[in-house]
């Protein structure tokens, strides 16, 4: 991938930065400075989707059929570069990355017809309803039941973890439709149109960073139609696993990783160090930092052989290896982060860091965000299948 000053591609960045530097509104942008997680602040993240569709550009990666640009890998990088470059709040990813892609392979004319437009739009948000309070790594003992009456399902059981469940309008679950033979072999990819329906509840659930982030859902005999159903009945474990590379392996997070460390780096800038001068001056610190920004490059370089089509990335073990090594430079970056920010993060700013608040922040925008992103950066090796459980799988893609 050749995305170097001669390679022809400089109108095509101007075009990019001019929009990217005056389509999102203020609060857009106050929401990209507050956002300490995957998932930005939904409100004003939704805004700038509809603002990005409206330009043609809220899918990327999408297929020119479905409403993707039709980009090149080189465009795409670029684009990611510049949109992080700018600290813009990253989209929404359950739509996008996961159950759109997923329906494109596996929906069926009409559910490809009903809801991929909602998804490219930001007028649809999808939450995941896959975990249960027993079945998160070894999801195939999940137990929230369909039962099939008539032209519907009638659902029984909970849902744990549902990230934005209180925000979404749709969700994509997985059931058990039979309990016969091997546990993965009754188990139904479904897909609910709406979120209230009678007998469904949702319960927030307050995260380490104080933020509800996540939910449960309950379901207590709820009806919903089987037209929802995505594959056949009982297969849904083929299904998911399908969606789960998405989840694993989509898009490129080394442009994101980059930012916070260009952040970082600025702040030490204006840190006095407890050695005199400043901390970007700390040999420890420099350290430090140097090895990041050394396995970002790496990170990135994965990431265009990947985004390139490469072979090598088309291995089993690459969404793991893609999880491993992301979830973890978050981890060590938003450490390197509270480092800079010292004693300053320690403060409880939940008040000022909601997006329009009137508070007024102690110390800077790094201050404010520092600890619920190392908080909430926790979470990264857990969710999507834990880093544990991905080691395993490469180590299962080397057996001869
Ligand atoms: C912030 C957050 C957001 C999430 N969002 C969603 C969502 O939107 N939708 C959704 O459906 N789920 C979501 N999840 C759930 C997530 O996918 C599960 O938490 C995850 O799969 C781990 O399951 P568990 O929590 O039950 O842990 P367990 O499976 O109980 O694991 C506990 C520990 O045991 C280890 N372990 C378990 N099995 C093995 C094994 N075979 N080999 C080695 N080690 C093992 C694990 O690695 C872990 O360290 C989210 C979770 C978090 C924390």
């Amino acid at each position: 991938m050749d995305i170097t000053p001669d390679s022809g591609l400089e109108e095509f960045r101007s075009e990019v930065v001019e929009f990217l530097d005056t389509a999102p509104t203020p609060e857009i942008l106050e929401a990209g400075r507050k956002t300490t997680s995957v998932f930005a602040p939904f409100e004003q993240v939704m805004a700038w989707h509809r603002i990005l569709h409206t330009r043609g550009w809220s899918a990327p990666d999408w297929p020119e059929e479905y409403g993707g640009p039709g980009w090149s890998v080189e465009q795409r990088y670029i684009f990611a570069t510049e949109y992080q470059k700018r600290g813009l709040p990253p989209l929404l990813p359950n739509g996008l990355k996961m159950v759109g892609p997923l329906l494109m392979e596996l929906g069926s004319p009409e559910q490809k017809d009903r809801y991929l437009p909602g998804i490219l739009s930001g007028e649809d948000y999808w939450t995941q309803g896959y975990s249960e309070p027993a079945a998160g790594s070894d999801l195939a003992s999940l137990s929230c039941s369909a039962v099939a009456d008539g032209d519907d399902y009638i659902l029984n059981g909970s849902k744990i973890w549902t990230t934005y469940a209180h925000h979404a309008n749709r969700m994509f679950m997985l059931v058990r439709t039979s309990n016969e033979g091997p546990k993965q072999a009754g188990i139904t990819f479904l897909l609910l149109d709406r979120m209230d329906y009678p007998g469904m509840e949702v319960r927030p659930i307050i995260g380490l960073d104080g933020a509800p982030e996540q939910c449960e859902v309950f379901f207590t005999d709820v009806r919903v139609p089987q037209s929802g159903r995505v594959g056949a009945e009982n297969d849904g474990w083929a299904v998911s696993k399908q969606l789960l590379k998405h989840e694993r392996g989509g898009g490129a997070q080394s442009p994101m990783l980059r930012h916070r460390l260009d952040v970082v780096r600025e702040a030490a800038a204006q840190t006095p160090s407890a050695f005199g001068g400043f901390l970007a001056d700390d040999a420890a610190f420099q350290r430090d930092l140097g090895e990041l920004e050394a396995e970002v490059s790496s990170l990135e370089h994965f990431e265009k052989l990947a985004i390139s089509g490469h072979p090598m990335v088309k291995d089993r073990a690459y969404p793991s290896l893609n999880k491993i090594l992301s979830t973890e430079l978050t981890q060590r970056i938003s450490t390197l982060m509270t480092d800079v920010v010292g004693l300053d993060a320690l403060p409880d700013q939940r008040d000022a860091l909601s997006v329009g608040s009137d508070t007024e922040p102690l110390g800077d925008d790094l201050s404010l965000i520092a600890m619920p992103y190392y908080l909430n950066s926790r979470a990264t090796t857990i969710y999507a299948g834990t880093n544990e459980v991905q080691r395993d799988l490469i180590a299962r893609t080397q057996r001869p």
